[in-house]
């Protein structure tokens, strides 16, 4: 495998990287008319792919290798990652690659019949395959896996797809699709794997990369987003410093309402650059801007459309701060959980390495007794926050029960 090889980004399950390899070596013989379409070599290659691993393991980021691999044009090695075609997938701009990523809770019909099922009847046109990727597989409606049934279990000759879904469990993807596919497990990487995907991604320095993989546990895609956003890095330290300022109590209570504006604006900022392309492509479908008859006509019709589409944009805000809020509060519950190991004499690897000396000072203020009721209490304000509580109201609440349990006076 060379440096640049597509599978150094995957963590390191050795398994894995032969499966998806060999099955990528047999597809390109496959392709080259060699083995035979019913011959061992065809046996090595399956067209529909069901990837599993918990949230974070990179369950994408293999399908995307695997992806790579297959139209990989290096002669000498499958997934070269330097070859146009490797480059093209891996920054998800490839013509034969089709890459659903949901925005919403769940994937309906029509998104399927659009996205899936049509591209799969079609040919690939650069390389020999056309590989159709579907993320969080475990929000498709019952009427979008229905639609989807019959192109997992015929694909077109030179289709292959693959699903991304949490686990096999039947609430995450319906038995039937799941017996059609062959499955491929990612483990969710160690921190060393972490670290060593950020360094091969680029971009970052070993130091942020240990530090953003030890920050996150290991979950590669908020471990990528902390590692090169300033603002999630600003946000971190000012959740973390949240546990400090509990001992002030005004000051405490001040900042409830300043991290809540941080974190409502960063996830606007992160949302900000897709909703106004939505927004774009849809006034363009609607030749927004044409003059002459049929524009005042058109111009209505694009008006209860665009309303439309604002409110899918609200529902997706809503949702991506309630997960905002969510991250953010279980860094806090980090933070709790390195002074607790303290407080018990435990030497472990501590989530946040940066934040030892407030971890330390934690530690030393509380007994386990209490640092367990303050991570009780932010579980509590986790519930609370998905039971649609104001966020300042369930944040306050939180800043009230820490102040308890530390007992400050
Ligand atoms: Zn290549």
């Amino acid at each position: 495998m060379s440096e640049n090889s597509v599978f150094d980004r995957l963590s390191g399950a050795e398994q894995l990287r032969r499966t998806l390899i060999d099955a990528a070596s047999a597809a390109r013989q496959l392709a080259a008319g060699v083995g035979g379409e019913k011959g061992a070599t065809a046996a090595a290659m399956t067209h529909s792919w069901l990837f599993t691993g918990p949230p974070g393991s990179g369950r994408s980021n293999a399908a995307r290798a695997f992806a790579a691999a297959l139209m990989c044009t290096s002669p000498t090695e499958v997934g070269c990652g330097t070859c146009q075609n490797c480059r093209d997938v891996m920054a998800d701009k490839h013509p034969d690659l089709v890459h659903v990523v949901p925005t919403e809770l769940s994937i309906g019909v029509d998104l399927m019949r659009e996205k899936v099922v049509g591209p799969a009847l079609a040919l690939p046109t650069l390389a020999h395959w056309r590989v159709i990727i579907i993320e969080d597989a475990d929000r498709l409606s019952d009427g979008a896996a229905n639609a989807l049934l019959k192109t997992v279990e015929e694909p077109s000759a030179r289709t292959v797809i693959m699903l991304c879904a949490p686990s096999t469990d039947r609430r995450d993807i319906s038995v039937t699709l799941r017996s059609r596919c062959r499955h491929v497990y990612v483990p969710t990487p160690s921190l060393e794997d972490a670290t060593r995907i950020l360094l091969a991604e680029g971009g970052v320095n070993e130091e942020a990369a240990r530090l953003a993989a030890a920050a996150t546990s290991g979950h590669i895609g908020r471990a990528r987003h902390l590692a090169h956003s300033a603002a999630a890095q600003s946000r971190r330290a000012q959740v973390l410093h949240l546990a400090e300022l509990v001992y002030h109590k005004e000051a405490a209570f001040q900042e409830v309402g300043a991290l809540v504006k941080t974190v409502e604006d960063e996830v606007k900022t992160d949302l900000a650059p897709a909703e106004d392309q939505e927004l774009d492509k849809l006034r363009n479908a609607f030749g927004a801007g044409v003059k002459g008859k049929g524009t005042a006509r058109m111009t209505k019709g694009m008006e209860t459309e665009v309303k439309a589409l604002e409110a899918v944009h609200k529902k997706r805000q809503t949702r991506a701060k309630r997960d905002a809020f969510d991250l953010a509060l279980i860094d806090l519950a980090g933070l709790y959980r390195d002074a607790l190991l303290k407080a018990s004499g435990a030497s472990i690897q501590l989530t946040h390495p940066d934040f030892d000396g407030l971890s330390t000072d934690l530690a030393g203020k509380n007994t386990p007794e209490a640092l367990t009721d303050c991570l009780e209490a932010i579980n509590l304000c986790r519930e609370s926050l998905g039971h649609n509580v104001r966020p300042v109201v369930a944040l306050s609440g939180l800043v009230g029960r820490l102040r308890k349990a530390c007992q400050v006076q």
